[in-house]
């Protein structure tokens, strides 16, 4: 439980709702901030402006996903209300407050620091990736459904990148009955796909094996499907791009050969709102219990 909690949620979109959700079930006492235009009352949670905030009190904050952005603002859909976090209100909370995020920035990372305060950015967390990928999978799927005229069932597909979201992406078409191969450059990783029933690549012959793909899809966060990748591509290969900003393609070589290129972020907001929003609040609540057992000494 987190009866006695001081937290304040900062801003956000729908998968906010499952923290607060689950947060007030646990007893703590939120306040919530940039969610004047939510029409749904939890009890236990109090809507305040930013300025009417007593950070004296909180145990912690939760931002949203992104965190802030690189001048400092809250992106919130339920409010017209700028919501900008500084420094200064880091410096007014107790010196045991800790600021939660998905992910962080330049800024954040300052102010955090400047007013000497914990930040935690879940989507750093193993669990959380591992979690996060089970949305991302399906919406890939949907996306490979949406872009194409053929089956996913005996397609060539072809994985870069065997992380936390390659390895759920590959499993799961090959479940499909795709015949997936996935390029990798570390010995285990191509040691694991061998035994995942699926074929191995090197990355340095990704040019060689993307002759007859279907559906390339990328997880790797660097430019690695380069002009000349997507030049010895079939002109009917969809690239789907799901690593981070600005993704890991040429998109402008591709559309330049007719190639379709999708970068596609953030599917699990997108796809499954409520279950990503559940799986913040699940890893979220136990942290926050975690932190409150060790401060009254219940955990060593
Ligand atoms: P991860 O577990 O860190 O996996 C990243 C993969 O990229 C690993 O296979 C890694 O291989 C490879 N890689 C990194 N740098 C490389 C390099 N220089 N050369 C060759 N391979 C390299 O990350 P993840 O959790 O799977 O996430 C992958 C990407 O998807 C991230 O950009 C993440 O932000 C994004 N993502 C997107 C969505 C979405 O909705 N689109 C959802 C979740 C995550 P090594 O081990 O050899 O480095």
């Amino acid at each position: 439980m987190l009866t006695g909690m001081q937290i304040a949620v900062i801003g956000g979109d729908a998968r906010q709702l499952e923290i607060i959700r689950k947060l007030t079930e646990l007893d703590a006492r939120l306040s919530l901030i940039g969610f004047e235009q939510l029409d749904h009352a939890f009890t236990g949670a109090v809507k305040e402006k930013l300025d009417e905030v007593d950070f004296s009190n909180m145990d912690a904050l939760i931002l949203p996903v992104p965190g802030t952005n690189l001048e400092g603002h809250v992106e919130t859909i339920f409010s017209n209300e700028k919501v900008i976090l500084t420094a200064e209100m880091l410096m007014k909370t107790p010196d045991h407050c800790t600021i939660y995020s998905g992910i962080s920035n330049a800024y954040l990372n300052g102010i955090t620091k400047e007013a000497k305060r914990q930040l935690v950015q879940l989507f750093e967390r193993d669990d959380v990736a591992i979690y996060n990928s089970i949305p991302t999978v399906e919406g890939t799927i949907m996306m490979a459904i949406q872009h194409t005229d053929f089956t996913i069932h005996g397609s060539n597909i072809t994985v870069l990148g065997l992380g936390r979201v390659g390895m759920s992406v590959a499993r799961t078409f090959q479940a499909l009955g795709a015949k997936v191969k996935v390029g990798a450059r570390k010995s285990e990783h191509l040691a694991r796909i061998t035994e995942m029933a699926l074929t191995p690549f090197h990355l340095n012959d990704l040019e060689k094996e993307v002759k007859d793909t279907d559906i390339l899809i990328n997880t790797i966060p660097l430019l690695i499907v380069s002009a000349s990748v997507i030049s010895k591509m079939p002109a009917h290969t969809l690239i789907i791009d799901l690593a981070s900003k600005p993704g890991g393609t040429d998109f402008r070589y591709a559309e330049k050969r007719g190639i379709k290129a999708l970068l596609a972020p953030g599917l699990p907001g997108i796809v499954a709102p409520k279950t990503a929003g559940q799986i913040l609040a699940n890893v979220l609540a136990q942290l926050l219990q975690d932190d409150l057992g060790k401060r009254k000494g219940i955990i060593k």
